[in-house]
């Protein structure tokens, strides 16, 4: 648009009847959801927007978590377990809490109990991944939106590939050590912007990935063997082939599990072995999540880490996210799993 055009665009703004105002606001939004699909989109990796549009799956999960946790229901705020039924309010049980008298129901403490309808949540999932327009669809503010992206992804942070099977690749990447949004209990005065950024510590990470695009993934404490084995210990099959720079630690680790090792001297030169054995995949995996966390998120708190990992992780499985498998998981996890985000 011309910046004429543009101005008196703006200028109008301000005499727009209420009614134009929302229609604005929508259109806006809309256009925002586009573009940061867009971005965060890559040819037909979605976490959830297209996937989630089953509403009759929201539904039934709906009735599954209630009836989940109407089987041993306990307070979201004293995590007892002494609680009566309370009347029905809204098409859902309520409960009383006999230790700390608060009434709730089977959503109250998580993101979801702000939806009475189910046949939001789709749009909603969706929405809690782009954080501006989460926040202004929802009415919350960033960082609320921020607090529900990141229990949602702690539902999902845990689900490694069960087993690597057949070629594998296996390597280490880094990550500058990040405290982004931590404003207490910093290990160093608060970094300003333009200080060397070479000073800040390395946090290794490790993905091991299979041809059939199953991944296993972690952020390291240390580059040793046994910590690479903490995190892949039960979960390479011992018939797997897996390919990794010529490194002691990968050598113990092979030792360890058992598996069949294909060594590259990767600094001499040697990018394939008998022409099949190689880390280009992996290490493709490594630059595309570089690019996404440095590109998209603009950086993430090294604390954050695994959950992007885990994201990035669904969006690039053989095996997509369903919204069916979503929202199960989130009825799960909330219902027998204490949450460790707050
Ligand atoms: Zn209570």
């Amino acid at each position: 648009m011309q910046s004429e055009l543009f101005q008196n665009f703006i200028d109008s703004i301000s005499s727009l009847t209420s009614e134009q105002r929302d229609i604005l606001n929508t259109s806006l939004v809309s256009a925002q959801i586009e573009i940061t699909e867009a971005v965060e989109t890559t040819d037909s990796e979605t976490l959830c927007s297209k996937s989630l549009s089953n509403n009759n799956t929201t539904h039934d999960v709906e009735k599954s978590i209630l009836s989940k946790f109407a089987e041993n229901p306990k307070c979201p705020r004293c995590k007892s377990h002494s609680v009566g039924r309370w009347g029905i309010r809204n098409g859902r049980q309520r409960y009383h809490c006999k230790t700390c008298d608060s009434t709730f129901n089977a959503f109250s403490g998580t993101p979801l109990a702000r939806l009475r309808h189910p046949e939001k949540w789709s749009k909603y999932l969706t929405y809690s991944m782009v954080l501006r327009p989460a926040a202004a669809e929802n009415g919350i503010d960033l960082k609320t939106a921020f607090r529900w992206r990141h229990r949602f992804l702690e539902v999902i942070n845990n689900d490694q590939a069960e087993e690597l099977c057949g070629i594998t690749e296996l390597d280490e990447t880094f990550f500058r050590e990040s405290f982004k949004g931590q404003r207490e209990g910093l290990p160093r005065p608060a970094r300003k912007r333009g200080n060397d950024p070479h000073k800040a510590r390395k946090v290794p990470v490790m993905v091991a990935r299979d041809r059939n695009r199953n991944t296993v993934d972690g952020v390291l404490e240390n580059e040793s063997a046994n910590e690479l084995c903490r995190h892949l210990n039960g979960r390479i099959s011992i018939q797997a082939t897996v390919c990794a720079d010529a490194h002691l630690a990968h050598e113990k680790l092979a030792d360890k599990l058992g598996f069949d090792f294909k060594e590259l001297v990767t600094s001499a030169g040697q990018h394939v072995v008998e022409g099949i054995y190689h880390i280009q995949t992996v290490n493709s995996y490594h630059r595309h999540l570089k690019r996404w966390i440095g590109g998209i998120f603009q950086g993430v708190a090294t604390r954050y880490l695994p959950h992007y990992l885990a994201w990035r992780r669904e969006l690039t499985a053989a095996n997509k996210l369903t919204a069916g498998r979503l929202v199960s998981k989130i009825a799960e996890h909330w219902c027998f799993q204490p949450l460790t985000v707050t």
